[in-house]
C-alpha cells in the first residue's frame, strides 16, 4: 500500500520551525483551535507536489506560504517542504522503498524541486505523481468545498476526475507532448 510516511516542513506558513510530522499506515487525525496550523499540513502537502495555484493555497501571491513572521520572529526568506512516501509496493517507477520528494521557495521567486534529494524539474514531480492517486489534483487532497466542486463539476471536468481515478492521464498526456513535438 502506498501511504505517506512523513512531512517535514519549515518556513511554510506558520511553521517557522522546522516540524516533523511522522505518519503511519491507516488513519492520521489533526486536531486543534481554529488558526492552529491544521488546513496548512494539508496545504503544504499540496504544495510539495506541485501546486500552482496561489488561489487553492489561500494566499494572493506564493511568496505568501513563506512564514510571514509574528510578534515574536523576524520573516523567513525561504519555505521548504519535504514529502515522504513509501514505495515498497514499487508503484513509483523508482527503486527505492521511499520517495521524498522537496520543493523550496525563496522570497526573490526562486525555487527548487528534488526527488530524493535530486534535483529535478516541476515536470518530473508531476509526471511521478500522475496516475498514482497521490497527486495535487488526485483524489487523495480534497479540501474545503472540494466535495460540493466535484458534484456540480462540468462533464468534461468530471471526465478528468474519473481519468485520474482510472489511471490513464499518464498516456494522454504524453500523446499530447508528442502531438506537440
Ligand atoms: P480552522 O480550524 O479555522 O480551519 P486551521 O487549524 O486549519 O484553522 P490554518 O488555516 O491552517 O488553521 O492556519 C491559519 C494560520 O496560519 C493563521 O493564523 C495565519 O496567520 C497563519 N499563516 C498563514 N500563512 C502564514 C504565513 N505566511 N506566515 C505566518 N503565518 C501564516
Ligand atoms: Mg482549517
Amino acid at each position: 500500500k502506498v501511504y505517506l510516511k512523513r512531512l517535514e516542513i519549515q518556513g511554510f506558513k506558520s511553521f517557522a520551525d522546522k516540524t516533523n510530522l511522522e505518519f503511519n499506515p491507516g488513519i492520521t487525525l489533526v486536531v486543534g483551535p481554529n488558526g492552529s496550523g491544521k488546513s496548512n499540513i494539508a496545504d503544504a502537502i499540496r504544495w510539495v507536489l506541485g501546486e500552482q495555484s496561489v488561489k487553492s493555497l489561500r494566499g494572493g501571491k506564493m511568496e505568501d506560504v513563506i512564514f510571514a513572521g509574528s510578534d515574536k520572529r523576524r520573516p523567513l526568506g525561504m519555505s521548504e517542504v519535504s514529502l515522504t512516501i513509501d514505495n515498497s509496493s514499487g508503484i513509483f517507477p523508482l527503486e527505492f522503498n521511499e520517495v521524498t520528494v522537496t520543493r523550496r521557495l525563496y522570497r526573490s521567486g526562486e525555487s527548487d524541486y528534488l526527488i530524493n534529494r535530486v534535483p529535478c524539474r516541476l515536470k518530473d514531480v508531476h509526471e511521478l505523481f500522475m496516475d498514482t492517486g497521490v497527486g495535487r489534483e488526485g483524489f487523495s487532497i480534497i479540501g474545503q468545498g472540494k466535495v460540493d466542486e466535484i458534484l456540480s463539476a462540468k462533464p468534461e471536468e468530471r471526465r478528468g476526475l474519473l481519468e485520474e481515478a482510472a489511471g490513464i492521464v499518464k498516456y494522454r498526456h504524453r500523446k499530447r507532448e508528442a502531438v506537440r513535438k
